[in-house]
């Protein structure tokens, strides 16, 4: 049973407590709405350019701090050290990136007969973001920093298992001097922090990143007040892998094992043209089999632990001992670990070819020509990612334009940079995160007449 009043975050890699944390009450959200209501008049009157000024002088501290904030990450999270020190940049950079965006929120101004409309980008006021424990830095920092760019406060609440590095962002916002109660974070549970902020009619709207399930609970709630709402949720998005190309960069196992696959964006259907059908798993047992799978702060290790022991659970109810799959290692003793995985045996509408497992578990499924390929990439209620690897320009367009989802790359599987727009389609998600309009996402749009007709006498 978990204490109502504290959150005891564990180090997945040992399953020694890292630290206990106060847990949030619906109280204590209130309180951190009340005081971040007043936080943004005061933060919304600020010059742009002053916003802008102090945000730089944010990214600068978190740089300075970059290798604290990795190892607390390594500790809380279990991510590889390379992996976090990627994340703490990713945060700067984005706080950087924000900080432009200030003095760029522009209005049109358009002509009526009489006079003038004018359009301004009013912030929304107090902004609630709901993070999850798969990339606590990053996720919290995509949610909030746009918002405080745009005008607005925020209070965050991490995920229950990993506070530590939102809480250290908000005191380093403080030591770089932005206002206090600008940047709350406040740790809990869902069922009460979280939930205290989606209900709280002062909270303007809730950006809430996490699964697909609690995301339709947050819209239901956030409907009954109209309220606006962002969802990042899960996916299970397609690797689509033609004949043509060369099988050692297109079946790269890092494309489901980043972050142990605790990735929303974990290409997890590997579809693979039946002609070479043989040579991929030939590809893929070799590419598993060399993946170094260990303590996540030894620089040589490419994957880390699970998050919890509930997690490794769920991810071993896909892989009965005798399942067709190809196995990489993992080691023995306390932790979470689990081996890279990629089930063989599977058919498309299996479970652990249609649910999101959210460990290092694919599934290899073969397909016959493009328009097979497009119907069984299609062939889920996701859309969040996805990789087309094809030698043919012109199929790779038609596929890329085909595939419902959000985030594609071809010939990569890259997806998340701060500078392009990152969501979902169908139900990964609502609305965009990062990319040009970031800060627009925290703003309504109010329009002026301006009247030159001067008074009537
Ligand atoms: P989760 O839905 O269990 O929890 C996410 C957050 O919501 C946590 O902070 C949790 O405390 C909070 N929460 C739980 N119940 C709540 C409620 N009733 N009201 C308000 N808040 C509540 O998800 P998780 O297991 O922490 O995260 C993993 C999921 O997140 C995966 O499905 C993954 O695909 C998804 N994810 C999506 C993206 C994206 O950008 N699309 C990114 C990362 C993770």
């Amino acid at each position: 049973m978990s204490d109502p009043h504290e959150l005891k975050v564990l180090d997945p890699a040992t399953e020694e407590i890292v630290a206990t944390v106060p847990a949030a009450t619906a109280e204590d959200v209130d309180a951190a709405v009340v005081r971040a209501g007043r936080a943004q008049t005061r933060w919304a009157a600020l010059a742009p350019a002053d916003r802008a000024r102090l945000l730089r002088r944010f990214a600068d501290t978190v740089d300075a701090h970059t290798e604290e904030l990795a190892q607390l990450e390594v500790r809380e999270a279990g991510h590889t050290v390379g992996n976090a020190r990627w994340e703490a940049g990713n945060a700067r950079d984005l706080l950087l990136y924000a900080a432009g965006g200030a003095e760029r929120l522009l209005g049109s101004q358009i002509p009526a007969p009489g006079g003038w409309n004018v359009t301004f980008r009013e912030p929304l006021g107090v902004i609630g973001v709901i993070a999850p424990w798969n990339f606590p830095m990053p996720i919290a920092a995509w949610g909030s920093f746009p918002a405080l760019a745009a005008g607005n406060a925020v209070v965050l609440k991490p995920a229950e298992t990993t506070p530590l590095t939102a809480l250290r962002l908000a005191e380093l916002a403080l030591e770089a001097g932005l206002p206090e109660h600008v940047l709350q974070v406040l740790p809990g549970y869902g069922g009460t922090a979280g939930r205290a902020l989606v209900d709280h009619p002062d909270v303007a709207k809730i950006v809430f990143t996490g699964s697909t399930r609690t995301g339709r609970e947050v819209m239901e709630r956030c409907a009954r007040l109209v309220k606006p709402v962002t969802l990042e949720l899960g996916g299970k998005s397609p690797n689509v892998v033609f004949a043509d190309v060369d099988l050692k960069a297109a079946l790269d196992p890092f494309s489901f094992l980043d972050n142990a696959g605790q990735d929303c964006c974990a290409r997890t259907r590997i579809l693979v043209q039946e002609s070479v059908l043989d040579e991929a798993r030939a590809v893929l047992a070799d590419a598993l089999a060399a993946v170094v799978v260990g303590d996540p702060a030894d620089e040589k290790t490419r994957m880390g632990p699970l998050i919890s022991a509930r997690q490794r659970d769920r991810v071993r109810s896909y892989v009965p001992e005798d399942a067709p799959a190809l196995r990489g290692s993992a080691p023995d003793g306390p932790g979470f670990w689990f081996p890279p995985t990629v089930l063989t045996g599977e058919r498309h509408d299996s479970p652990a070819a249609r649910e999101e497992i959210f460990g290092p578990v694919a599934v290899l499924l073969p397909f016959t020509d493009e328009q097979d390929a497009i119907r069984l990439a299609n062939d889920t209620p996701y859309g969040l990612s996805g990789s087309v690897w094809t030698r043919d320009v012109g199929r790779a367009l038609r596929v890329s334009r085909a595939v419902r989802a959000g985030n594609l790359s071809v010939n990569s599987h890259s997806s998340v940079r701060y500078w392009t727009p990152f969501g979902g389609f169908k139900q990964s998600g609502l609305g965009r995160e990062l990319g040009p309009d970031a800060l627009t996402a925290f703003t309504e749009t109010k329009n002026v007449f301006i009247s030159t007709e001067g008074p009537a006498q």
